[in-house]
């Protein structure tokens, strides 16, 4: 029986491996996107374009900057720090930015984004969190690492505030491709929290939705 059950666990090892055009890596936060982006942005494109409310065009534009957000603060920290994580995750972060400019070109809303400039944001709430986050995570790596579990912890708790208020399938599709990452994200930073011995409280989602994510596996694209 035990011979069995490691062979399986080899094969479907090989099949999760052969699945994914990258391997996906926990500790340094790498699942590959290129391909999940391009599919989204075309399901995006190919869903009917519904009604949208002035409250649901406020929390795409939100969004999209805060998505800019957390690429700001993890290349700030890869500029510090040098570490994997936050090369690759900021990737991540970049595609997320990507399928949110989708929707709001598909409907004609005005993207909030001024500039590509490293923390720059137009919502002053935004702004403020630049700051303080980077400040924090100069202290050192762990407290880099639990910035970056804030930020996902954060990401999370708006998407599904979002979630809750639109019923557009593009949209859904879109906050739901996101929220994937950061529940992934929130897993490599605890992994290397947990690494460095350290710990870290949710700040914006429950202690329940947070161990609930942080136990399960890597979600794949
Ligand atoms: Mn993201
Ligand atoms: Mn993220």
């Amino acid at each position: 029986m035990k011979k069995l059950t490691t062979k399986f666990f080899a094969f479907a090892f090989v099949i999760g491996l052969a699945s994914c055009s990258k391997n996906n890596d926990p500790i340094n936060g790498q699942v590959n996107m290129t391909t999940s982006l391009a599919n989204i942005n075309q399901t995006v494109i190919n869903l009917p374009t519904e009604a949208l409310e002035d409250a649901e065009k406020a929390r795409i534009l939100f969004i999209r900057e805060e998505e800019k957000l957390a690429y700001d603060v993890y290349q700030t920290m890869f500029d510090i720090y040098g570490v994997n994580v936050f090369q690759n995750i900021p990737n991540s972060e970049l595609s997320h930015m990507e399928a949110m400019l989708t929707i709001i070109k598909k409907y004609n809303l005005t993207d909030p984004m001024e500039t590509n400039a490293r923390g720059v944001y137009v919502n002053p709430t935004l702004q403020a969190l630049y700051t303080q986050l980077v400040s924090q995570g100069r202290v050192s790596l762990l407290a880099a690492y639990q910035v970056g579990a804030t930020i996902e912890d954060l990401d999370i708790s708006d998407l599904n505030s979002s979630l809750a208020v639109t019923n557009n399938q593009d949209v859904r599709l879109v906050y739901n491709f996101l929220n994937k990452g950061s529940r992934n994200h929130l897993r490599s930073f605890h992994k290397n929290i947990k690494n460095w011995n350290g710990t870290y409280t949710p700040i914006y989602i429950t202690q329940a939705e947070f161990d609930a994510i942080v136990n399960s596996a890597m979600e794949r694209f």
